[in-house]
């Protein structure tokens, strides 16, 4: 029985057991694809102290880091948690894996993050990182004076064009249906901006490009006619989706799938179990940040076993 199981490989999960092991708990991570979203990225600008380097060579140094304290790391992809009763009435979880294979904890750390929603259009997988992206806070800066495209125009999507007005030269933004979803005084503010064009019933057809991302084709829905963009960048902002499949009915999740957390002390629903990351209901989603949340999470949970166990 492990004092700590830590759900995920990535940014949370890897700083939850540095600190988990450096407070001397059994710890063991169970990571299903290594280094998590961060270790996809070829180039990673605003971590502090590590600048245009790959996201995969930053995240081996926080699972070294762990592994050198005392964490264990397992390849096993979680299905299903069980609560059980153990001896003296003292509750305990068991993670499971398809086959069936289980492993005990008395705690649990869950830091699985998440997926970005994909639009699956042609040339969106060929030009991911030419010029395909998801994430404006990480790659705006990245298309200075490039006309660009946002596809999607929730919150994420306005916030994305909004932060983009630094940077691009033209930023078109394209609505699926005729109204905007996001925040109405960001949308005002976009909407005085020379820079930004606003396309309404635009159904996104196919990225384009050659080596890089040059341009984009839509469907306008009133005329029934295909467009052309000339665009170097194309920012999907469409959403993400939480990697929670296996937490139904464990503990609770919002009307998207994240986990809802006590921002203060990351505690989820169920006694024992906190959570970290993209996974969680939290606001910003950055490599800074999960790690941040995974160091909460954890000093959290070693505060609730001294109690508890
Ligand atoms: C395209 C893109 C670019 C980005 N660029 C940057 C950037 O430049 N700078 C920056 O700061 N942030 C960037 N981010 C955001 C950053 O990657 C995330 O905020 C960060 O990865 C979140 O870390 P996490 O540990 O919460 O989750 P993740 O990194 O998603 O890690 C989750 C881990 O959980 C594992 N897991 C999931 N389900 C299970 C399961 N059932 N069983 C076992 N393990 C499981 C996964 O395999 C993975 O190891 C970017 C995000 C995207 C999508």
């Amino acid at each position: 029985m492990y004092d700590v199981l830590i759900i995920g490989g990535g940014a949370a999960g890897m700083t939850a057991a540095i600190y988990a092991s450096r407070k001397k708990l059994s710890t063991l991570v169970l990571e299903h694809e290594r280094g998590g979203q961060t270790a996809l990225q070829p180039e990673i600008w605003n971590y502090p102290g590590y600048t245009g380097k790959e996201g995969a060579k930053l995240l081996e140094t926080f699972r070294q880091q762990a592994v050198d304290f005392g964490a264990e790391m397992k390849s096993f992809r979680v299905e299903k948690i069980e609560k059980e009763k153990g001896e003296n009435n003292h509750s305990f979880f068991v993670a499971k894996d398809k086959d069936g294979n289980k492993i005990e904890t008395k705690s649990l750390v869950i830091a699985s993050g998440a997926k970005p929603r994909k639009l699956g259009v042609s040339g969106e997988e060929e030009f991911d990182n030419k010029g395909v992206t998801y994430c404006a806070t990480c790659d705006a800066p990245l298309f200075g004076d490039k006309p660009v495209a946002v596809i999607g125009a929730g919150n994420s999507g306005l916030d994305a064009a909004l932060q983009l007005t630094k940077y691009a030269s033209k930023i078109y933004i394209l609505v699926r249906s005729d109204t905007v979803k996001g925040d109405k005084v960001t949308q005002e503010k976009l909407e005085k901006d020379p820079k930004i064009e606003f396309i309404f019933n635009a159904e996104t057809k196919e990225i384009k490009g050659d080596k890089f991302v040059n341009g984009l084709l839509y469907k306008d829905k009133d005329s029934g006619e295909d467009k052309e963009l000339k665009v170097d960048g194309v920012f999907i902002t469409i959403g993400s989706i939480p990697n929670t499949e296996f937490l139904k009915g464990f503990c609770d999740l919002n009307q998207w799938g994240q986990i809802l957390i006590n921002p203060r002390t990351n505690a989820t629903s169920k006694a024992g179990v906190f959570a970290a990351g993209d996974v969680t209901d939290i606001e910003e989603r950055q490599t800074v940040i999960a790690a941040g949340e995974g160091a909460k999470a954890i000093l959290q949970c070693y505060k609730w076993l001294k109690s508890n166990h």
